[in-house]
């Protein structure tokens, strides 16, 4: 539940048609059922469900007073995806419980993916939300865009590595990704053409150590979710 969806007393309501058809369509719910509800930013509870039309659906809800699951100091750093792939990778790691991402350009990232919809500030947190409500956690990701490379590696990614292990995800780097990896870490996944050269070398002497994922070739989404699956 947003802040607007809910009401005092206990009250809430969605009127979102989207979210209105993901309760009918995916949780195939009817007036009187009990639901697990979230409110963003806060707790989980029980609710049931009062009344449910085309208009909206109404809930009387319990204290949402369980804590969310709690958040990974994870960083995930993305070359930015093209706009079907960011949505599901913004899905999955946030049902996976990162509380920062920052999409990055490289060279290899289509100039034109910066000027996608997908990329909307709303749409963003649309798809961070279908990730929260899969896993049942309340705490939306910070989303930060890095649309320049060299300022990026040079002016920010040494403060923001600081004290954290940081993993280049590159395929045929000598080393395996660490299996039990171990909170704080900094993730960096490159978009579908891979990091360049240039890119590896920069990121490497600025303190991030590469890793390889085995020896096949995956998909942006499937490197992001096989790297925060070796998490301990
Ligand atoms: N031809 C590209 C290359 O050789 O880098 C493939 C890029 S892959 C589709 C997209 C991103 O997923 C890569 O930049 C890397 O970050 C990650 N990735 C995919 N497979 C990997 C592997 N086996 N080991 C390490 N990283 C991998």
């Amino acid at each position: 539940l947003d802040a607007d969806e809910w009401q005092a007393d206990g009250q809430a309501h969605i009127g979102d048609p989207r979210r209105l058809r993901h309760l009918c369509e995916v949780h195939r719910a009817n007036p009187g059922d009990e639901l697990t509800l979230g409110r963003l930013g806060g707790g989980i509870g029980r609710g049931r469900l009062a009344h449910l039309d085309a208009a909206g659906a109404w809930f009387e809800c319990d204290a949402l007073d369980q804590p969310p699951p709690p958040a990974l100091d994870i960083e995930l750093i993305l070359a930015l995806p093209r706009p079907r792939m960011l949505a599901r990778s913004l899905e999955h790691v946030t049902a996976l419980g990162v509380k920062r991402i920052t999409l990055l350009h490289t060279r290899r990232v289509e100039k034109s993916y910066w000027q996608s919809p997908e990329l909307h500030p709303d749409k963003i947190h649309q798809h961070l939300l279908l990730g929260l409500e899969q896993a049942r956690d309340t705490v939306l990701p910070e989303v930060r865009l890095a649309t320049r490379f060299k300022p990026f590696v040079e002016d920010c990614l040494a403060d923001d590595i600081a004290g954290r292990r940081a993993l280049l995800a590159h395929p045929g780097m000598p080393a395996a990704c660490p299996r039990g990896l171990e909170e704080p870490a900094t993730l960096l996944v490159g978009p579908e053409g891979g990091f360049i050269p240039y890119e590896v070398e920069q990121l490497l002497a600025a303190g991030c150590e590469g890793i390889h994922l085995g020896p096949r070739i995956l998909r942006v989404e499937t490197a992001v979710v096989a790297l925060l699956a070796r998490l301990g």
